[in-house]
């Protein structure tokens, strides 16, 4: 029988349905046909694409460097913000989209999200958290969302690995959906509804995957995407740009962990990992608890679950865990 579960956090429905439920060798991702050759990389450092482009930022480590996006959803605002809408056509409400979009590029091409070695994983956090604060005090930019895009079913065309990093002048919808439930959970509980997931997750176990000193990895329970995975630092801590280089280690090690579990329970699998945060006008919060999401990309919505935004999930997220444990 499928399943109706709820969010906790959101307060969003989802079904699991497990008559439809697949095994992860039902999954075949066929080796991608449109993959960038080396030579017409936009990212590489000797190509002529790299060589001509104007956007680099700058050098900020060894193995990575930073450039802005060719093709920005946010761009750096120049005049004087403005913080209300206006209204267009007399009616809509819009405003420029005032922030900054830049892509944190390693300099091996042949590496990927699976292959990147733990320290380069650390450097590449470092480098996010460095641009995280400096996008901060950027006038007009109320929330930052660093991600990735592993494989191009992902929406990842390049294959060079590269992480994003928006910054807009509004807070995201997922993470003000999120926002709001927390803070009700909080009024009504006392305590963060995270760090109350975590203990669950921690006690029951069936879903827990993988903990180190900081951080745990479980699937979620209201899961959207056949083996989605939560990763949230076990101490309440509200704000990913606060986080000590040790705990980025403990990051990179927990990330690594996990993704290559998922590419060794479905070969190539794309997915994409989004970190959320508190937005930046906020200091510290009680009720928020910052995380990673990683979605694996192996599922399509239907004409329902984009109808309704109940999400049908064909994975039961007790048995991921297990498949990913076993992986
Ligand atoms: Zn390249
Ligand atoms: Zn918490
Ligand atoms: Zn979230």
């Amino acid at each position: 029988m499928p399943q109706l579960r709820q969010n906790i956090i959101t307060g969003d429905w989802v079904v699991i349905a497990p008559e439809r439920a697949k095994r992860p060798q039902d999954f075949i991702i066929p080796p991608s046909v449109k993959v960038t050759k080396k030579e017409n990389c936009p990212f590489c450092q000797e190509s002529e694409a790299y060589r001509t482009n104007e956007k680099i930022r700058q050098q900020v480590s060894k193995n990575i460097y930073v450039i802005q996006n060719k093709f920005p959803a946010f761009v750096e605002n120049n005049e004087k913000p403005s913080r209300s809408f206006y209204p267009e056509e007399g009616f809509y409400r819009a405003r420029s989209a005032i922030g900054d979009h830049e892509v944190v590029i390693l300099k091996k091409h042949e590496l990927s999200l699976i292959t990147m070695p733990k320290p380069l994983m650390t450097e590449m956090f470092e480098v996010i958290q460095a641009r995280y604060i400096k996008m901060k005090e950027q006038e007009g930019v109320a929330s930052i969302m660093p991600i990735y895009n592993h494989g191009p079913e992902a929406g990842a065309p390049i294959e060079h690995p590269h992480a994003q990093i928006f910054a807009s002048g509004v807070v995201a919808n997922t993470v003000g959906r999120e926002l709001e439930g927390a803070e009700r959970y909080f009024g009504i509980n006392g305590v963060c509804v995270f760090c109350d997931i975590i203990k669950h997750e921690r006690k029951v176990k069936t879903r827990l995957i993988y903990e180190n000193e900081d951080y745990i990895v479980s699937t979620f329970y209201a899961a959207r995407f056949p083996m989605e995975c939560w990763i949230m630092p076990k101490k309440h801590q509200s704000q990913f740009e606060n986080c000590q280089k040790k705990e980025l280690e403990s990051l990179a090690d927990v990330v690594s962990f996990i993704v290559r579990k998922m590419d060794k329970a479905i070969p190539r699998i794309p997915l994409n990992f989004f970190i959320h945060t508190l937005p930046v006008a906020l200091e510290n919060s009680a009720y928020y608890h910052w995380h990673i999401e990683i979605v694996p990309r192996i599922s399509n919505y239907g004409g329902y679950e984009l109808g309704s935004g109940v999400i049908i999930d064909i994975m039961n997220p007790e048995d991921a865990a297990g498949y990913l444990k076993k992986a």
